[in-house]
């Protein structure tokens, strides 16, 4: 037979899956010895069954009965009995925490007959007749579905009567008014009476928690935290004890210890003559937690040894919840704690300095994502003080500008260099320039999968989304924010895209201590270096000592070179070529299109030859020592050449002046030729390298030439030259055979050996699928897995991110955008084969990645399990791939 009921003592914080978080942690703290009020779990098997079949699976009720019969042993009482009710709490709890479900209803049990003997025992009638009416609200709202607000009027009626406007004020007496209008407020909107039966009141609210499982709520929460659907909950039910017994009692919720400090015991809240739900819901000012211990040093100093014990047994910052009924303590709820960035760094430290935890631990237990908000710029906390309103927290960092209400405005005031949020109700593609101009994006409506959000996140660029106190009048051109505080377009406004705030004015930035450390300016060892800067040594250092997969940067310049190498890159995995074509350099690739004769064309890339060997020595002399991989030319010409419209325009109009410009009628005829439907997929990468003699072969001259200076003055270069764009061994073999002639060429004038690898971008799905013959032509293969995902799924990044993705994303269709997160079962699929089958063509085939996702801290995880040698990405994300390739090579351990 299913066991479908668990008692606290057969459960364990192991049974997540079977007792939910919260009846788990339960029944592990009953077995620590803890004062835990007695009390039984039902388990999410009962509740899957109940959904599948639209009942009750049939053991239940005899398996509850006997469980109610053991609880009523061991508190000496009797549900429904007259004299002596035993109470009891019906909680819903799944495997993760996860709002949106049934409230907790408390004082389940109660009824007419049995609250004189409740108030005799307690010897306290109005406590009784209060925790009577309690019941009958909380059980009418959430298992009779009955409007809140109709409870509230009544409630307010009698106090009306009474002449007060608190319920402190209301006795006995007062209080069974009360409870006699809310059995009225449930006969008319419930159509049926308050059940007086204990038990099926139980029933009823078990049933009731069973259902929330699929409240609208909880499923778009799951959706969003992609938690799956058919998990069900558990339903605990607990004796109740009572913190609104007087003055000696209360409750209270608490940190295990101070995050920030470390400190134990001065981390939490306390409220005295409470119940639980009068802390969270804020209804009397709460005490610090320190001051339980005048109120009550012996509860208090109980509270401190049980939070030890609990630290030592879950080795974790826990939080709690607790009550004291008259001077006696209980324990309601634990589970590990959610905390801070900072705090999740420091305290992993402070437990491994306990000897609770090794490294390794430390390592698991913080997060790139973590990381990486440490690192963000972030508002000077001293000038951050009240903010206007809060939202979403969409996409991190701290921007600050002047607000505008519509794309162009964003995009004019930009132009003319001014600093601008954009402020919408919600954002839609016609938005993209307006949200690119901006430093920031606010709006008043949407989730974390709006477009907005979306995009934005896309972008790297700050958002709050979901502001709803904001009234945005675009109209008026302004907006109207809580207590009628006006804001026009032009005003400064400040939002934080980590916490979600929003600040009037202009709220100074400062620098993250955490870059730096990082950039090498502050020491762990210094005098201004705090705890966290020395835990974050710490964990980086470990992350260095374990992880398997190398990190290098995708960098185009010295300075940025210089900077990935601060922050710890071991290489360039990606350095572009194109913006060495840009700027003044236009004129040399408009006289290269142009050629009409191979001379005109050599001439033209002879110009071009020492600017660009000047780059490279720059390059590599930032990464000496350190390897370098060069990408040839990618993109397709015409991005170079001026704008077909435009050009078009100043043609007619010269030639309508009659002065028509020999050198632009050419231009056009070359922007005309070279126009494509789907640049995507035209004529770019190697094909390219094969159309455009002496193009590639130039670029690879000035790499040789770099190189052989260089090395002749002894340094240590190590160039990879890189191919892109690849989907067939012959376009490798053809490009490669150039390069090879060119290197022996310049080793021979030069007389200094020039041996350089030579290998491949893998982003066509062609190219992964035939990986076994290109290996045989290249040395390394890097996947570039931006152009990767985009030719796999068949859609364009710039095209789909701004258009359907948020729609995507809010249907479920994607967990996270694919350009953020590698699509692991898709992609994924295409790079796993192409590492196995480049291998086993080539053992000793280097293997990296250099698209966007080698600093996504998922994906880094995929590549470090797919035996990637290493991942590139941005010199920002360097610390953040370090420690999340750490992470990855402890995962398992
Ligand atoms: P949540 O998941 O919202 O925290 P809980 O099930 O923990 O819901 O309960 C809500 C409040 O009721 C908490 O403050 C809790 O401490 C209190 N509570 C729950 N069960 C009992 C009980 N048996 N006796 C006294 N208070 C209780
Ligand atoms: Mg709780
Ligand atoms: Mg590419």
């Amino acid at each position: 037979m299913p066991k479908f009921v668990y008692a606290f003592a057969e459960g364990s914080k192991d049974m997540k899956d079977v007792l939910g978080g919260k009846g788990a942690n339960l029944a592990e703290m009953t077995n620590l010895g803890l004062p835990v009020p007695p009390g039984f779990i039902i388990t999410t098997e009962a509740c899957r069954t109940y959904l599948e079949q639209g009942h009750e699976p049939a053991e239940l009720a005899g398996q509850v009965d006997e469980h109610l019969a053991a609880l009523q042993d061991a508190m000496g009482k009797r549900l429904g009995d007259a004299a002596d009710p035993l109470l009891v709490s019906v909680r819903s709890g799944a495997a993760a925490s996860m709002p949106g479900m049934m409230e907790t209803v408390l004082n389940v049990g109660l009824n007419d007959e049995s609250v004189p003997g409740l108030a005799r025992m307690a010897d306290d009638e109005r406590f009784a007749w209060d925790s009577y009416r309690r019941l009958i609200q909380m059980f009418g709202k959430t298992v009779l579905d009955i409007d809140g607000e109709h409870f509230h009027d009544a409630f307010e009626a009698v106090k009306r009567e009474r002449g007060t406007d608190s319920d402190l004020d209301l006795d006995a007496v007062d209080l069974r008014r009360v409870v006699d209008a809310f059995k009225g407020v449930v006969a008319e909107h419930a159509g049926r009476e308050f059940p007086q039966d204990p038990r099926e009141q139980l029933d009823l609210t078990v049933r009731a928690v069973f259902q929330s499982w699929n409240s609208p709520r909880a499923i778009t929460y799951r959706r969003q935290e992609q938690i799956p659907g058919d998990l069900g909950t558990a339903v605990s039910v607990v004796a109740m004890v009572f913190g609104n017994l007087g003055p000696d009692s209360g409750t209270g919720v608490a940190f295990t210890r101070d995050p920030a400090t470390g400190a134990q015991g001065i981390y939490g809240d306390y409220l005295a003559n409470a119940q639980g739900e009068d802390v969270v819901a804020g209804i009397r000012n709460t005490l610090p937690l320190a001051e339980l211990e005048q109120l009550d040093p012996e509860s208090y100093r109980r509270l401190l040894e049980i939070m030890a014990t609990l630290e030592r047994h879950y080795r974790d910052l826990c939080d709690i919840e607790f009550t004291i009924e008259r001077g006696r303590l209980w324990m309601l709820q634990t589970r590990i704690g959610k905390r801070t960035a900072a705090a999740a760094f420091v305290v992993a430290c402070q437990f491994v300095d306990e000897g609770l935890i090794g490294l390794d631990e430390a390592l698991r237990r913080v997060t790139g994502g973590q990381l990486a908000q440490l690192m963000f710029p972030r508002f000077d906390a001293d000038a951050a003080k009240d903010p206007l309103t809060v939202g979403m927290n969409a996409s991190p960092g701290a921007a600050t500008g002047a607000v505008v209400f519509d794309s162009a405005a964003a995009v004019s005031r930009a132009a003319a260099g001014e600093r601008v949020i954009l402020v919408r109700r919600e954002t839609n593609p016609d938005d993209l320039h307006g949200m690119i101009a901006a430093q920031g994006v606010l709006t008043s409506h949407g989730g974390r999968t709006s477009h907005a959000a979306v995009v934005a996140r896309g972008m790297g660029k700050t958002c709050v989304c979901g502001a709803e106190e904001l009234d945005i009048d675009v109209a008026a051109r302004r907006l109207v924010g809580p207590g009628g505080v006006e804001v026009a377009e032009g005003d400064m406004l400040s939002i934080d895209g980590s916490t979600g705030e929003v600040f009037l004015g202009e709220v100074p930035v400062v620098d993250s201590p955490v870059v730096e450390y990082f950039e090498g300016v502050l020491g762990p060892d210094d005098e201004a270096a705090d705890e966290l800067i020395r835990a974050v040594h710490r964990i980086m250092t470990h992350a260095d000592a374990r992880r398997r997969l190398g990190v290098r940067a995708n960098a185009d310049t010295d300075a940025d070179a210089a900077r990935a190498r601060r922050f710890g890159a071991e290489g360039i995995g990606l350095c572009r070529t194109e913006h060495m074509f840009l700027g003044e350099r236009r004129e040399h690739v408009e006289r290269l299109v142009l050629a009409e004769t191979d001379d005109e064309r050599s001439a033209a890339l002879d110009e071009l030859l020492p600017l660009q060997r000047a780059d490279f020595i720059a390059l590599f002399s930032a990464m000496d020592g350190l390897p370098v991989t060069i990408r040839l030319l990618d993109p397709p010409l015409h991005e170079f050449l001026p704008d077909l419209t435009e050009l078009s325009v100043r043609v007619a109009l010269a030639e309508e002046r009659g002065e028509p410009d020999a050198k632009d009628v050419a231009l056009l005829a070359a922007v005309r030729r070279l126009n494509e439907h789907n640049p995507m997929f035209g004529l770019r990468g190697v094909r390219l390298g094969i159309l455009v003699p002496g193009l590639f072969g130039m670029q690879v001259r000035a790499i040789a030439q770099a190189v052989a200076q260089l090395r002749r003055d002894g340094a240590d270069v190590q160039p990879e030259i890189m191919i892109p764009l690849v989907g067939a061994v012959q376009e490798l073999q053809t490009v490669a055979e150039e390069t090879n002639a060119v290197l022996a060429d310049e080793s021979r004038r030069s007389e200094v050996p020039l041996d350089a690898l030579i290998g491949t971008m893998i982003e066509l799905p062609r190219a992964a699928l035939t990986a076994g013959q290109i290996a045989e032509a290249a040395h390394f293969f890097s996947f570039g897995t931006n152009d990767l995902t985009q030719t796999t799924w068949g859609f364009s990044r710039d095209d789909v991110e701004g258009s359907f993705f948020s729609r995507y994303l809010e249907r479920g269709i994607f967990g996270i955008s694919p350009f953020e997160t590698i699509d692991a079962d898709g992609v994924g699929r295409l790079v796993r084969l192409a590492v196995d089958e480049g291998r086993a063509s080539r053992p000793d085939l280097k293997l990296g990645i250099c698209g966007e996702h080698g600093g996504d801290p998922a994906s880094v995880h995929f590549f470090h399990d797919a035996g990637l040698d290493y991942v590139s990405c941005s010199p920002f994300r360097v610390p953040v791939a370090r420690l999340e390739a750490g992470r990855a090579a402890v995962a398992d351990v």
